[in-house]
């Protein structure tokens, strides 16, 4: 049976008390697509705005096996014992609604799930990368205005879904393990470059000399990259996300970041060009989805197959018809 809808009063209520049932229906209005549900919701995030940006948005990203979900149950538990609420949402272009999201099945981050101070959300479904990550910008809004003092975001997708995380979060972890290059481990110097702090997972696991090894060429690569405009010099660690050693000094680390771009004023420049980015990127997305849906959009396309219209004229007139009231 549909639940029945709730107003924006109620959405707005709910979430500033922390209720998770609001808040899980607020994130599920933001990632309609219904127009009347899209209105809601940028009605209700306006309202919210001056409830948010009071977290830490870390994002988390490394190859499928490393151990991303276990290291972030482990994590997230710690942070819940010292008090704090923490949000993991995920990013994950190819998910569908019923089926891909693999944060959605319940048996990752089980202990984290039931636990009250935490809140798991899925990737949202999505055509396109953009519409993803739009959403999840959204729900870490929603997610601060619900109280959570630390977002983490979870990349699950390999390649192009990194940078949209970092583009979302103050800091960005990669996770990577001992034994095996980076180029093995499909991970790009792009991605290395993006990194705060490198944690080699799974040091419960070989000989201390390869994570000492693997450690070793981890900060020399990152010797070799260009210094950050955070200020902040990229460190390499290890854990295991089993056993739980070492992920305290994750969490101390990123701690110390955490203050150290609050008082350069890197945290808040950061945040303003994300958002820079996230208008301009809604701005376009928004101007090519109401072009690809306007009434003359088949007759211009029809007319430029036919040899009547060149491309570029046909983008002109149907470009136009944004300025005409
Ligand atoms: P993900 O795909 O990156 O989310 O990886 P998972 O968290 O699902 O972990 C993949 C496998 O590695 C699972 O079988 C985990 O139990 C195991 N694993 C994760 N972290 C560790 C660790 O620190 N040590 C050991 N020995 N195994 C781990």
């Amino acid at each position: 049976m549909p639940k029945q809808e709730l107003s924006v009063d109620q959405l707005f209520d709910q979430i500033i008390q922390g209720n998770v049932n609001g808040l899980s229906r607020a994130i599920t209005l933001t990632e309609s697509t219904v127009p009347e549900h899209r209105k809601l919701a940028e009605e209700l995030l306006s309202r919210l705005l001056p409830q948010t940006g009071n977290s830490l948005r870390i994002g988390i990203t490394g190859v499928p096996g490393v151990g991303k979900s276990t290291f972030i149950e482990s994590f997230g538990s710690l942070l819940t014992e010292q008090g704090k609420k923490v949000a993991v949402l995920a990013i994950d272009p190819t998910s569908q609604k019923s089926s891909g999201s693999i944060l959605g099945d319940k048996t990752r981050m089980e202990l984290l799930a039931r636990n009250p101070r935490a809140f798991i959300r899925p990737s949202p479904a999505g055509k396109s990368l953009g519409g993803v990550t739009s959403r999840t910008r959204e729900s870490i809004l929603l997610c601060e205005a619900a109280g959570y003092d630390v977002i983490i975001v979870e990349t699950v997708g390999v390649g192009q879904s990194e940078t949209a995380v970092n583009n979302m979060t103050d800091c960005f972890l990669l996770l990577m393990l001992a034994g095996a290059g980076d180029e093995l481990q499909g991970i790009k110097r792009g991605i290395m470059e993006m990194a705060d702090l490198i944690a080699i997972n799974k040091a419960d696991q070989g000989s201390p000399q390869e994570v000492k090894l693997a450690r070793a060429a981890y900060e020399n690569a990152l010797h070799l990259m260009p210094p950050t405009d955070s200020g902040w010099t990229p460190v390499v660690t290890t854990c295991s996300a089993i056993t739980g050693e070492g992920i305290a000094n994750i969490w101390n680390l990123l701690q110390e970041l955490d203050s150290q771009i609050t008082k350069s004023g890197h945290k808040n420049s950061r945040r303003q060009q994300q958002v820079d980015q996230w208008f301009a990127d809604s701005l376009s997305n928004q101007v090519i989805q109401n072009l690809l849906n306007h009434d003359d959009y088949k007759s211009i396309l029809d007319k430029i197959k036919a040899g009547q219209l060149s491309v570029s004229e046909g983008t002109s007139i149907l470009l136009n018809t944004l300025f005409e009231d």
